[in-house]
């Protein structure tokens, strides 16, 4: 059996700044609160709050005071800033720069979009850390669509300025902008034309990826994809690779492998999302190599 780790998969550069600024702060021992977890996945989790991280939920913040708290890269909306000043909190903040980039851009488009009485759209998931932080640069007026019923919630007779949450797929994003397009000529009857504009704004660490592991898909017969469940760049990667190769399993750590999956002489891919730390996947290789004699005797 042959097996390979996808040198592209990995932590993107926004999660990789993150965890080592925590693991710096972790050093001089005191505790260091973290808004949400740190990273979608449940592993590497484990791993710093072995090292003294403790993750508190958005409902627990407004409890805390006088404590140093660490912003993951998924950012953060401007009424935790304002909460961190009122309650003395030492803000760490490991927001990534795209992220902050893309907070900067809706806030513009939001400020821009008043006069005509405007919509800002955000293709992503309602209730994400990202999104919560985007909306939170609009007064929470941005409307959220994933589904194709959400589209239901926009005027298509009002201009509409579209983004997406950096770590969606492409494909959705371009299949949403259409579906908006098709509403608007739908709705434009008897009217003047209504000003669409849509914002690509998946990070290239997300989108650069997909070809990436298209291919990669392609090289074995077996990929195992490994991923915290809560990951949406996971479930974004992990369809392109089932895509291209129907033997594609998802995993979160070497527990959910089944040996079934395997056949003595096959070639295995190892790959992941921007969350999944290198070791968790090495880990997995070494299990899969450690048991495959069992495949051949
Ligand atoms: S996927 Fe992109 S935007 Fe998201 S944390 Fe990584 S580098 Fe930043």
């Amino acid at each position: 059996m042959r097996i390979e780790i996808d040198s592209n998969s990995g932590y993107c550069f926004g999660v990789e700044f993150a965890i080592q600024m925590a693991e710096d702060e972790l050093l001089d021992g005191e505790v260091l609160y973290c808004l949400g977890d740190i990273v979608h996945n449940d592993m590497e989790v484990k791993r710093l709050t072995d090292q003294g991280l403790v993750v508190i939920s958005r409902e627990e913040l407004p409890d805390l005071k006088n404590s140093r708290v660490l912003i993951r890269a998924h950012g953060e909306p401007p009424e935790t800033y304002k909460l961190a000043m009122e309650n003395n909190l030492e803000l760490i903040d490991a927001s990534c720069p795209v992220v902050l980039k893309l907070q900067n851009r809706v806030k513009h488009a939001f400020d821009k979009i008043q006069d005509q009485k405007g919509q800002i759209v955000i293709y992503g998931k309602q209730g994400h850390a990202e999104v919560i932080g985007l909306t939170g640069q609009t007064k929470q007026e941005a409307i959220v669509v994933m589904e194709d019923q959400d589209l239901d919630k926009i005027d298509y007779t009002r201009p509409i300025t579209l983004f997406s949450q950096t770590t969606k797929s492409t494909k959705g994003f371009y299949r949403i902008k259409e579906l908006i397009q098709q509403r608007i000529a739908e709705a434009k009857e008897n009217q003047n034309e209504v000003e669409f504009k849509a914002n690509d704004s998946i990070c290239r660490q997300v989108s650069n990826r997909e070809p990436q592991l298209k291919q990669f898909s392609t090289l074995h017969d077996v990929i195992i994809f490994v991923s915290g469940k809560k990951s949406s760049n996971g479930k974004a990667l992990y369809s392109v690779c089932k895509e291209q190769n129907v033997r594609s399993y998802f995993i979160e750590n070497e527990q959910d492998l089944d040996l079934s999956w395997f056949n003595p002489e096959d070639s295995v891919g190892i790959c992941g999302a921007t969350s999944t730390p290198m070791w968790l996947m090495r880990q997995v290789a070494d299990f899969i190599e450690f048991n495959h004699t069992q495949l051949v005797s």
